[in-house]
């Protein structure tokens, strides 16, 4: 069968994180190939993700970050223009005021998302793939991206037609992330700290962040703040129910909000930050029928600078690949 002209293939993007964002805008600006993004969760953004609750929000995953490696990049300076992103006191450091998920929400406002589509396998069909989703559809494309943290997209792999080489195999198979438990509270009194600082690193057993959502304008409400538990604790607690966490934590937290707090929410991120990483590449492609790529910030530095590289790595590859 010959193989679909290059104008009028289509790719699915699996993900609305960082690298799955970069992939689609660099695919879609430079080519007429269609394409739509999938992912499990309902909102948008991967580990960008702010939450609402009660009368406040908290940004529970990534904090700030650093662009010095990106900033040339168009979409990094729009995002400055629309004051999405701001600079820590003009420094290469930015946050975003309003909440981390408006950068994903902004970036994809022109995109075809489908979201609540957890992928689970991957077939070949007519030199391109079916891929089948927990919620029962199925759709058909000639390409496809997996932004999905490594070990999500081996559980794909391992359910699908792809042969992987057992070089790459036993690579992908060593890359691992920390756990992260995240506890979102509301407390009766400031925490202590310079007055314009986003947070407070701890170095606590326990705790390894306290960001402040005031004073980074996420949140309307003082007073409202996210806890990153430690690696080691996260890992100790994980599979934990969120009032047994809760309850382990009491000490530091009433170390920290003396005057007394409510804990509003709670998170677990299985895969928060990478310990290891890809060192071959910044992105992967696998032997296929159709482009099979893979991509995501553990194929470089673990961060958002690195992620949205390993997006746009991802997508030069396939605008260049020889069908
Ligand atoms: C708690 C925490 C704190 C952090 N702090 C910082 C920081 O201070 N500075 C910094 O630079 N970076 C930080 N990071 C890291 C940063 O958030 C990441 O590097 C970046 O957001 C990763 O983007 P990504 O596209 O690689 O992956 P993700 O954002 O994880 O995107 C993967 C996407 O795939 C989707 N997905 C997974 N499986 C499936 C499936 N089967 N079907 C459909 N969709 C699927 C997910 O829902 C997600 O949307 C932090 C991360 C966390 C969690």
């Amino acid at each position: 069968m010959k193989t679909r002209e290059n104008s009028t293939r289509n790719i699915s993007i699996i993900g609305t994180g960082l690298s799955a964002i970069f992939a689609a805008r660099i695919i879609q600006e430079g080519s007429d190939r269609k394409v739509i993004l999938f992912d499990k969760a309902r909102g948008v953004g991967g580990r960008l993700a702010t939450r609402r609750s009660e009368n406040g929000k908290f940004d529970h995953g990534l904090q700030y970050f650093d662009i010095e490696s990106i900033s040339g990049i168009p979409e990094i300076q729009e995002l400055i223009e629309k004051e999405i992103i701001t600079s820590i006191s003009g420094s290469n450091r930015f946050f975003a005021p309003g909440g981390m998920t408006n950068i994903a929400k902004y970036l994809l406002q022109n995109y075809q998302i489908n979201k609540e589509h957890k992928l689970t396998s991957i077939s070949s069909r007519d030199k391109g793939f079916q891929i089948s989703f927990e919620n029962g559809k199925h759709y058909v494309c000639d390409d496809m991206i997996l932004s999905s943290p490594i070990p999500q997209t081996l559980e794909i792999l391992e359910n699908s037609q792809v042969v992987i080489s057992p070089d790459t195999l036993g690579c992908l198979k060593k890359l691992a992330y920390d756990m992260c438990l995240v506890v979102m509270v509301e407390a009766n009194n400031k925490l202590e700290k310079k007055k314009n600082e986003l947070g407070l690193k701890v170095g606590n057993a326990k705790i390894s962040w306290i960001g402040d959502n005031h004073v980074k304008n996420v949140s309307d409400t003082v007073n409202f703040y996210t806890i990153h538990c430690s690696p080691e604790f996260s890992l100790d607690n994980f599979d934990k129910s969120d009032d047994k966490i809760n309850e382990a934590l009491d000490i530091e937290l009433q170390s920290y909000f003396h005057e007394g707090y409510r804990i509003l929410s709670n998170h677990k991120w299985r895969y928060s930050i990478p310990k290891s990483f890809y060192q071959l590449d910044t992105s992967l492609v696998l032997e296929s029928d159709g482009f099979l790529g893979l991509c995501g910030d553990i194929f470089t530095n673990g961060r958002f600078d690195g992620a949205i590289q390993s997006g746009i790595s991802i997508a030069k590859k396939y605008l260049t690949y020889d069908f």
